[in-house]
């Protein structure tokens, strides 16, 4: 059996190579490191794809949630909901830009933020929403969309981790991940979905004005060179991530097919067992869904209910079986976070999740062999 890794980037570079070196070697030949063809190339490609009128890269996902803050014009004090259960990344920048975070708990089976939360956290004060599509399908876009309407908030979607999932509204119309709000943001990390080969992020809007304003902040500021009208920031997208980008685009759907495949088998091995909640999937499919895209599967994530968790996270290292926690602490409990306006009681889904997640290898180029290995020495162990 090949051994196991949590992401196989090597093995899928391998697929690509000829193409990604032949475009390496023409931003070296060209020199155009920054704003090169390459760049204009993938980003039109990757509107197309989406079905979004603007996408504008930048230099990583975290970066790509700050400037979409900074484009809707927040301001101190104003106060920007969010999900506890997520990266740090998204809560960061709301606190950088000295905007007042609001966490909020999570749904118990979709690990997606709990509407119903988010409605008893809106104030006066409140400006944004900013849900996570976590592990890779997007929060409830339809409850969300309607609550942002009724109090007149920005919806700002960080799509990290679901590049290339589709939502499906409960009319049955279907949309991107990441086309839905009034912005997003998304990661090009090498580990996401979709990853190039070092930092890269991007927005995406279909609001002219808005897609104006942040092409302006991404560049230092200038809508005309050196006149720096808003104070802005510097953060690009360069030209050798652009044309690893731009290889993997066209196979996206493809990989993304693969990490379901895989999220079937480890669901059909977990099926059943009592102590061993598989993850769901929104659009009400049974299972795993096989007939739609509405998951992405950047993550695998189980919860082990018998208090077991860590110690199976030991049983698997043990056995040569990289595997990994998403998330291990709460972000209202972490120190940069805490709030003294925060109840504990309010939590309740994201304290328990914190100590139950686990989540398994997925990537690409999981073979059977090796999915049958992780199942059955997870099993061994719950059932030990
Ligand atoms: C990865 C990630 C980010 C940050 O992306 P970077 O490119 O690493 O800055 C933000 N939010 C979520 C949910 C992520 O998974």
């Amino acid at each position: 059996m090949r051994k196991i890794q949590m992401v196989d980037l090597q093995s899928q570079y391998e697929g690509i190579k000829d193409q990604v070196n032949t475009s390496f070697s023409k931003v070296l030949k060209s020199a155009a490191f920054i704003n090169g063809p390459e760049v204009h190339a993938f980003q039109a490609a990757l509107e197309e794809y989406l079905g979004v009128k603007h996408v504008i890269p930048c230099a990583n996902g975290t970066d790509a949630l700050q400037i979409c803050m900074m484009g809707l014009g927040l301001e101190p004090g104003d106060e920007v909901i969010t999900a506890d259960f997520t990266f740090a990344a998204t809560v960061e920048v709301i606190a950088l830009l000295q905007l007042t975070p609001v966490l909020v708990d999570v749904e118990p089976d979709t690990f997606n933020i709990d509407v119903a939360a988010i409605e008893r956290a809106i104030t006066p004060k409140t400006k944004a929403i900013v849900p996570v599509h976590l592990f890779g399908q997007c929060a409830d876009m339809d409850a969300i969309m309607d609550l942002a309407k009724k109090h007149n908030l920005y919806v700002i979607e960080d799509n990290a981790q679901a590049i290339g999932a589709t939502h499906t509204f409960n009319d049955g119309s279907k949309k991107k991940a990441g086309t839905i709000g009034h912005v997003s943001a998304t990661s090009f990390f090498p580990s996401k979905n979709l990853g190039c080969y070092g930092d890269g992020g991007a927005i995406f809007t279909n609001d002219d004005d808005l897609a104006h304003t942040i092409r302006g902040i991404v560049n230092h500021g200038m809508y005309k060179r050196y006149h720096h009208d808003v104070v802005g920031v510097n953060s690009r997208l360069d030209s050798l991530q652009a044309a690893v980008l731009r290889a993997k685009l066209p196979k996206l759907n493809e990989y993304n097919e693969k990490r379901r495949n895989a999220a079937r088998k480890y669901s059909s091995a977990f099926k059943g067992q009592e102590h061993i909640v598989v993850p769901k999937t929104v659009n009400n499919c049974e299972g795993i869904c096989d007939v739609c895209d509405c998951h992405v599967f950047h993550q695998y994530t189980l919860q082990i209910t018998n208090g077991k968790r860590d110690a199976l996270v030991a049983h698997l290292n043990e056995n040569g079986i990289p595997c990994g926690v998403y998330y291990p602490i709460p972000l209202h409990r972490q120190k940069a976070y805490v709030d003294e306006r925060y109840d504990e009681a309010d939590f309740g889904v994201t304290n328990r999740l914190v100590d139950e997640v686990i989540s398994l290898p997925m990537h690409t180029e999981l073979d059977d062999e090796q999915i049958d290995f992780i199942s059955k020495t997870v099993l061994e162990f719950v059932n030990g």
